[in-house]
């Protein structure tokens, strides 16, 4: 990693996975109380013109089944607008590692990216495969690089999930400062709302997160992966 604009040792990048109403309406403003922004992946297949409810079972496979309401393009382009990052995370959540027909990569990657760039006015830089997974073939590393210009990987990553504590959370931020290098956390579905769904992460702790981030500020640059791209000297990963 190249030296960071205000000399800071390390950076760390707020992601939110899979598009949901939540965070819109809590962490978005909950970053912004910090003066921070955070990269949003959004899953255009799966989103409508107004706000509605993702049923994504079957590609959740072994996992509870998640049911959300997701983002409508009118609140994610207003997140676009309020200096947030929109990332591409596939068309509709699918599993791309079992994937080889050409035409279904093409759409779930580079037609997603498209309409991304269409309705935000902005192309997505930033690519997350759905599950942390790869494809199956090259063809879809191609595809990420043909669109994007960073890939969330497996840098040191943390789901704020359902087990966490806000002290590990904080403490987290401090491990960044201390490492160096780029830090990712991950965010899912808040809750609690007793359904008990995976990576499932309450409030606090994402607030405890971010305080923490907040008074290491001199230490660490809270970025989006776009700002963080060209810093990066692999940023495709
Ligand atoms: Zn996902």
């Amino acid at each position: 990693m190249r030296s960071l604009p205000d000399g800071q040792k390390a950076a760390l990048t707020y992601t939110f996975d899979d598009g949901t109403v939540d965070h819109y309406k809590v962490c978005a403003p909950m970053l912004e109380e910090y003066g921070f922004r955070g990269t949003f992946f959004v899953l255009p297949g799966l989103t409508a013109k107004k706000p509605q409810t993702i049923h994504l079972p079957s590609q959740l496979g072994d996992h509870k089944r998640m049911e959300r309401p997701v983002m409508g393009w009118d609140q994610i382009r207003d997140l676009n607008k309020r200096g947030h990052e929109i990332g591409n995370h596939g068309w509709d959540h699918m599993r791309l590692w079992q994937l080889t027909d050409k035409r279904v990569l093409k759409r779930q990657i580079g037609r997603s990216a498209k309409v991304i760039g269409w309705e935000t006015g902005t192309k997505p830089d930033s690519w997350c495969w759905p599950y942390y997974r790869p494809g199956a073939t090259e063809l879809g590393d191609a595809l990420v690089a043909e669109h994007h210009k960073i890939v969330r990987r497996r840098h040191p990553q943390l789901s704020l999930g359902d087990t966490m504590s806000a002290k590990r959370a904080a403490g987290w931020v401090d491990k960044a400062r201390h490492f160096g290098g780029w830090w990712i956390v991950v965010v899912h579905i808040l809750g609690p709302d007793g359904s008990k769904q995976m990576h499932q992460v309450e409030e606090y702790i994402l607030k405890a997160s971010l305080k923490r981030a907040w008074e290491l500020r001199k230490k660490v640059w809270v970025c989006t992966m776009r700002q963080l791209a060209p810093y990066l000297s692999r940023p495709l990963g």
